[in-house]
């Protein structure tokens, strides 16, 4: 074990600076106390600094900009964040990945949380834990080498073409056929809410390769974007996540090398079931620190801020609430952490994964929308962090499986939905 550590920190120490494995267990030591510690190392803490600093200088300084100009630029953030390590950190070393296990990726997310907006983790999160998981698992070595390698370089940007405008909560449905013509696929059909559509360089994408029974019909498929017959037919205008750019996208007569399929034909729908673990991990503590940071905002402008005579904070309704919020926080953590630990072990943690995902979002939502009640009419301005997080962290509910897909695959786990036992 010690020299897997030394193996992979000396191969990573180049980009995110960890110190050598001798001081681990004393590091260890330190730390016992620390809640996150069923997770995380002092190993993580250091890739976080790392990210932070990055983060503090080449993105929050133009976050404001971007939001206004409803895109960022992702290929120059892809290339910052790819050559420190950053979009490929459990993926394979061989293919510039840091090897690590998935705890070093919940790291990242709860560090990209940190940007003031919902939209830039999000692109980044399809980057480095939606869109490259199956590839990663099940691509062969030169399917790897042609998309994986280049995204996680940052060279490209990677986008998720799941969702139809048919069916986007139920994924079985979901129509875009590719058709065996010779060594090519021949691609029709279109994908709706796609994340980073408008500047992606290739698509994980979810088809349908047969007729078979809905489960066993369908493939993933690394679609270059730049191809005839790709068409980006509109930049979607949405309520929050402005900084990211969500696209609908036609295709029509594409063709694509049948040697650009993800695995084996057939096992798409089940290989994007698991990739959706991991993005609804990921996406769960992505929300931690917008929770806490939002809560600690509010604390500090209902402090200062007078009603009455007295702080907006020291009415007891407002402390209350805000006590009850970071309690929930803390549950929402404990769940993420255990779920997490479970699945750096190889246990199925669909069922945690869900119920993680589906509290997280549903406690997003509470806490913005408490706090920014607690802001009075400066919570309805665009000048306040509150207002950003409550329009992006509206997604949460509906993207990567709505609460009710979250509900009902947890009912499944539970036995209890009728006719199904
Ligand atoms: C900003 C944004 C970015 C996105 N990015 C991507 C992306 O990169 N790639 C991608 O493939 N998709 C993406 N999506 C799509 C997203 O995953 C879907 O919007 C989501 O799965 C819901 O699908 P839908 O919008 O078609 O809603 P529908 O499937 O029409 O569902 C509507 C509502 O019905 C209810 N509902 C659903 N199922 C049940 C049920 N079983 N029981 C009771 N009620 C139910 C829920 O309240 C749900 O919100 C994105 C969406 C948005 C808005």
């Amino acid at each position: 074990m010690a020299a897997c550590w030394c193996r992979l920190f000396l191969r990573s120490r180049g980009r995110f600076g960890l110190r050598c494995c001798s001081q681990k267990a004393a590091r260890h030591m330190d730390s016992v106390s620390r809640p996150q510690d069923i997770i995380y190392t002092q190993e993580h803490d250091s890739l976080r600094d790392s990210l932070r600093k990055i983060i503090e200088k080449k993105i929050i300084p133009f976050v404001d900009k971007w939001e206004e100009a409803r895109a960022f630029p992702a290929h120059t953030i892809f290339k910052i964040l790819g050559q420190a390590g950053f979009l490929g950190v459990n993926k394979p070393i061989e293919y510039g990945g840091l090897g690590l296990d998935f705890s070093y990726n919940i790291a990242v997310a709860e560090e990209l949380g940190n940007i003031p907006c919902g939209g830039i983790p999000m692109a980044i999160g399809v980057q480095s834990d939606m869109a490259t998981p199956a590839l990663a698992r099940f691509g062969s070595d030169e399917l790897k080498r042609q998309f994986l390698t280049p995204t996680i370089a940052g060279d490209m940007v990677a986008c998720l073409g799941v969702s139809e405008v048919e069916a986007g909560s139920d994924v079985a449905n979901i129509k875009t056929k590719a058709v065996k013509h010779g060594d090519d696929y021949i691609i029709n059909g279109g994908k709706m809410w796609i994340t980073n559509g408008c500047q992606a360089d290739w698509m994980c994408l979810l088809a349908n390769t047969s007729d078979g029974p809905l489960h066993k019909s369908k493939s993933l498929i690394c679609l270059p974007m730049k191809l005839p017959g790709v068409q980006v037919a509109k930049k979607i205008d949405k309520l929050g996540m402005w900084s990211s750019d969500t696209a609908q996208i036609f295709f029509e007569d594409v063709r694509v090398p049948r040697k650009y399929l993800i695995g084996e034909e057939g096992m798409g729908f089940t290989y994007q079931m698991l990739q959706f673990q991991e993005e609804r991990m990921w996406a769960v503590a992505a929300m931690l620190a917008p929770l806490q940071n939002i809560i600690q905002e509010t604390i500090e402008y209902t402090r200062q801020r007078k009603v009455f005579g007295q702080p907006v904070l020291h009415n007891q309704t407002v402390h209350f609430r805000l006590a009850e919020l970071e309690t929930e926080v803390e549950l929402v953590r404990s769940l993420l952490y255990r779920c997490v630990a479970q699945y750096i072990q190889g246990n199925d943690t669909t069922k945690l994964a869900s119920m993680a995902k589906l509290k997280a979002a549903r406690l997003v939502r509470e806490v913005t929308d408490s706090c920014l009640q607690f802001w009075g009419g400066m919570g309805f301005t665009n000048e306040v962090l509150v207002s950003r997080l409550y329009r992006d962290m509206r997604l949460m509910s509906i993207g990567a499986g709505a609460d009710e897909v979250m509900l009902s695959i947890i009912c499944k786990y539970m036995g209890t939905i009728p006719g199904k036992n």
